[in-house]
């Protein structure tokens, strides 16, 4: 089992250092060029046409494309760069370890693992029976996932999409075909201090978040009958943290929250900010606070592809000729598959290896999924290139 390929390739990826620069100070480990550099050199190899993404020299993704130039069927893959830190590990974190079947080390599972069943799939018989068919494969190594998806933000924004995209996770070979979108702000709001004393002479910003936090359980409330979802459930909210005030006597001059709210398709984030904004104007014209600031920390899209799509029914029919369950699912954890919703027909994420397992102290992938993962891949492309028909021919890559 040694020399198979695709756990050869997968041991060269793991001790490549990628860790996201905002898990990490350590600079010897941090950011992604090791692994994009590796990853762009092997599919350049492919015969892929390479182009980049770069934001800064050490971080940029990276785009491989081959196929006709004027294709009847673009299928995007993408696979993130990064991994978590590795402050934990309780294993040497770039030094990969085969032992009782399974492959240690950080990003095995997380997503190394599955980017390299992809690109061992992609073999040259593979490549010309796609391009054939008329499929241009476009291979993306997207860098900065794990804090922010900014990586994948970047190329949706500037217009890369295709037919169909697989975004490579770790799934158990599931097929998650929904997630829901993550929106985490923060709300600030100012009022004026006073002795506790004699607190109408002041503005206690503490009381005016009371009414803020009401008016959030409320909205959510509706938002949550409004736009019941049957494969993911409602909106939800959370406030994870809140601070404000000096001390015991003294009203509150400011208060702080950090909001959590999770969105389901159909919400906009855009609107959900701006009808907290309006909220916040009526209560500073009411006089109840002095200002306020609304800002972003981290916002994600949901996503959710129909379970007849043609993308999700080629998938099933792939794993029950591979032997597999075709098991369907949602997913609690966000992906880069929120922003390619918004520039791909069809999208599910996949790929061999556990959810539990990411992220872990002992970071590791099973090498029976991690080669089922390849085959199934494989027989995916193959099936992908008899069926190009089937697809809408909608907006292309
Ligand atoms: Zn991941």
């Amino acid at each position: 089992m040694a020399d198979v390929e695709v756990i050869e390739l997968l041991k060269k990826l793991v001790a490549l250092p990628s860790v996201n620069p905002e898990h990490t100070d350590d600079a010897s480990i941090a950011n992604e060029y090791r692994v994009a550099d590796f990853f762009a050199g092997y599919l350049a190899e492919r015969g892929f046409r390479i182009e980049w993404d770069r934001m800064t020299p050490e971080r940029g993704s990276v785009l491989a494309s081959y196929g006709p130039e004027q294709p009847l069927h673009t299928l995007l893959l993408e696979a993130h760069l990064d991994t978590v830190g590795v402050a934990d590990m309780v294993i040497p974190p770039f030094e990969p370890r085969v032992e009782n079947g399974r492959l240690y080390g950080r990003g095995s599972c997380d997503t190394k693992g599955p980017m390299a069943a992809a690109m061992t799939a992609l073999c040259p018989r593979v490549l010309d029976l796609l391009a054939e068919a008329g499929v241009r494969v476009l291979y993306i190594g997207a860098f900065g996932e794990e804090k922010g998806n900014v990586g994948a933000e970047r190329l949706v924004e500037s217009g890369v999409g295709a037919h169909s995209a697989i975004i490579l996770e770790p799934t158990d070979l599931s097929i998650v075909y929904a997630h829901k979108g993550a929106l985490w702000f923060e709300v600030l709001v100012t009022g004026e201090a006073a002795h506790g004393s004699d607190p109408d002479r002041g503005m206690n910003a503490i009381f005016a978040m009371a009414k803020v936090l009401q008016w959030l359980q409320t909205r959510t409330a509706q938002a949550q009958e409004e736009w019941n979802n049957p494969a993911l459930g409602g909106p939800t909210l959370n406030v994870g943290r809140i601070d404000g005030g000096i001390a015991m006597n003294i009203v509150a001059h400011r208060c702080r929250i950090e909001v959590d709210r999770r969105t389901v398709p159909g919400e906009d984030h855009e609107a959900i900010l701006s009808e907290v904004r309006v909220m916040l104007s009526d209560l500073q014209v009411r006089g109840a606070i002095r200002s306020f600031e609304v800002n972003v920390l981290k916002a994600g899209t949901p996503f959710q592809t129909a379970q007849d799509s043609v993308l999700v029914r080629g998938v099933q029919e792939v794993l029950v000729e591979g032997g597999c369950e075709p098991r369907l699912a949602t997913a609690a954890w966000y992906s880069d598959a929120g922003a390619f919703a918004r520039t791909c027909n069809e999208i599910i994420v996949f790929g061999p290896g556990s959810i539990h397992q990411a992220h872990t102290v002992d970071e590791y992938i099973e090498i029976d999924q991690l080669m089922k993962g390849e085959e199934l891949l494989t027989r995916y492309f193959e099936w992908l290139s008899g069926h190009v028909h089937t697809f809408g021919a909608a907006n292309s890559g």
